[in-house]
């Protein structure tokens, strides 16, 4: 990797595929609007006052080879400040349904995309910055992102690729200099948060309300050409005559092997809205998202979604299915019937099911699968639901669980540091019962014990990026401290290790009920 030649960002020489394929609106006026006919709108980043470095992924800018930038005009690049000469700064024009409804035309509000970074494998990466300011899809809003949710999204991303979870990476942060206004619980409590922006990147940010988009409007020929550029430059090897089906068939496989791996890790993403779905099948829009703490599949971490939770931890399965039936409802019109369409859609629920119970039965170090032991992963839920144990804790203790147990006490114990609260009779009969049936499939494994446990422990992250953690990180640096947010950017890159077990422990008690920890919103 350290062969690769580094470039700088303020003197490469930028492609703009996207921009050069499709119309846009090239004015550069930032007054919110309707653009019907338009993929995209230029976009100039709105100057901060002092872009000053917070982080940098060293490990991501060595693989786009990407200079670490030293001195200022370089660092003004990554907060939008220094235009590169070859950068065209646009917002994508998408729409979306949000909760259930169709809300028409959305549009990058706070993300402007620079350029397509070209490395020298050939593969193209948008840099995109969020928090630049103004776009014509800003709405009443500002353009403008705090560092509280900026480290979020920055942290977040980099975690989720080190626990292997397919998602958009983020490049740097930067401070802004500059205060922003955020009304965080929508109480009428608003407050001056300092100013960030990262910039993230990813092959594409095309959602799927960038196709749904164009057929609401019913530009056909727009959405057949945005279709056939996406196979082309994102999914070259799809080239038979059946090409747009065969891509929807993919993207129903890519996004239903997201959602086994958000419930392996216990990833809840909180507005799983379809303009925060990935084409690629990519974790994107870090917003108001948690990993499961306390073993809940109501639970959802986000305040806008309390009344019907509909984005809870154990909805998010069926709420990407879904979200592809929109999508499908928007590429119908590029097929003769949706006969078809709808024939692979609906395989989305039998490629979930058979990679969720292969996935669970790794958490669990099975050899294989059976019948049976889907029967045992069903009542593990159960008494997981019953008991509500930690889940990142409670698989990691079943790593080292001992196959001789005495008795429902001793199976108690062992799991003592998982559990919230003290349980009852009928949950620790649950418990045991589970631990009975359990050893007993461990014991009837084909493979040794050592490479079930090996299993387990490739499986099941040992640390997750807890939300009071980035809460107590957040606060320190709103103070000026960044010790605990440099440890982090240390731990999310070991989640399979025992190396950060300073941190392996259940969420704290005053971190339940506090904003921030618990619940989080939107504002952002
Ligand atoms: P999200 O809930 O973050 O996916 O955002 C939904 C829509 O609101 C997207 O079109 C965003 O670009 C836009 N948006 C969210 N926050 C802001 C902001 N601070 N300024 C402008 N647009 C925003
Ligand atoms: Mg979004």
């Amino acid at each position: 990797m350290n062969t690769v030649q580094k470039e700088k960002l303020s003197s490469k020489k930028y492609k703009k595929e996207f921009i050069t394929a499709f119309n846009g609106d090239d004015s550069g006026n930032l007054t919110p609007r309707q653009t019907p006919g338009m993929l995209y709108s230029k976009a100039i980043p709105t100057p901060v006052e002092k872009v000053t470095l917070l982080a940098w992924s060293e490990e991501l800018a060595a693989q786009l080879g990407i200079e670490k930038p030293t001195d200022q005009k370089e660092i003004d690049v990554l907060g939008g400040k220094h235009i590169a000469d070859t950068m065209y700064p646009y917002a994508a024009c998408y729409a979306g349904h949000q909760f259930g409804n169709w809300a028409g035309q959305l549009g990058d509000g706070r993300a402007i995309t620079l350029g397509e970074w070209e490395t020298e494998t050939s593969k193209s990466w948008e840099l995109q910055l969020k928090g630049a300011g103004p776009t014509p899809y800003s709405r009443r809003a500002d353009g403008r992102a705090v560092l509280r949710s900026s480290v979020r999204e920055y942290l977040m991303s980099e975690a989720m690729h080190y626990l292997g979870v397919p998602t958009t990476r983020a490049l740097s942060l930067v401070t802004t200099g500059e205060p922003v206004l955020r009304d965080m619980f929508y109480n009428g409590n608003a407050a001056y948060e300092p100013g960030a922006i990262v910039m993230r990147t990813a092959p594409s940010f095309l959602r799927f309300g960038n196709f749904e988009m164009l057929a609401a409007r019913k530009e056909l020929d727009n959405l057949q050409q945005l279709v056939n550029w996406t196979i082309d430059h994102y999914y070259p090897h799809i080239q038979d005559e059946d090409k747009v089906l065969n891509w929807f068939k993919e993207i129903v496989d890519r996004t239903a092997k997201l959602m086994v791996e958000w419930m392996r890790v216990g990833f809840v993403h909180g507005v799983m809205n379809t303009d925060n779905m990935s084409i690629l099948g990519l974790t994107i829009d870090y917003g108001p998202y948690s990993f499961v703490d306390d073993y809940d599949p109501d639970f959802t971490p986000n305040t806008t979604d309390l009344p019907g939770r509909r984005y809870a931890f154990s909805k998010q399965p069926s709420i990407a299915y879904w979200n592809l039936g929109c999508l499908a409802g928007a590429l119908a019109p590029l097929f003769p019937d949706t006969k078809k369409l709808v024939e692979v859609l609906e395989t989305y629920k039998q490629v979930y099911w058979t990679n969720y119970y292969g996935m669970m039965g790794k958490k669990l170090g099975l050899d294989q699968v059976s019948g049976e032991d889907v029967q045992l992963i069903k009542e593990l839920e159960q008494m997981l639901t019953a008991i509500k144990p930690d889940m990142t804790i409670f698989f990691q203790l079943l790593i080292d669980l001992p196959l001789e147990m005495a008795d429902a006490a001793a199976v108690e114990e062992h799991f003592n540091t998982a559990l919230y609260s003290e349980l009852n009779e009928d949950e620790k009969d649950q418990l045991y019962t589970f631990v009975l049936k359990y050893t007993a499939r461990i014991n009837a494994n084909s493979c040794t014990r050592e490479a079930s446990q090996e299993l387990m422990r490739r499986t099941n992250p040992r640390f997750v990026l807890r939300n009071y953690l980035l809460h107590q990180a957040i606060e320190e640096l709103e103070q000026g401290k960044d010790e605990l947010f440099t440890k982090l950017q240390a731990a999310i890159k070991e989640p399979y290790s025992d190396k950060y077990d300073e941190f392996f422990q259940t969420r704290p008690e005053w971190a339940s009920q506090k904003a921030g920890c618990s619940m989080l919103s939107c504002s952002s």
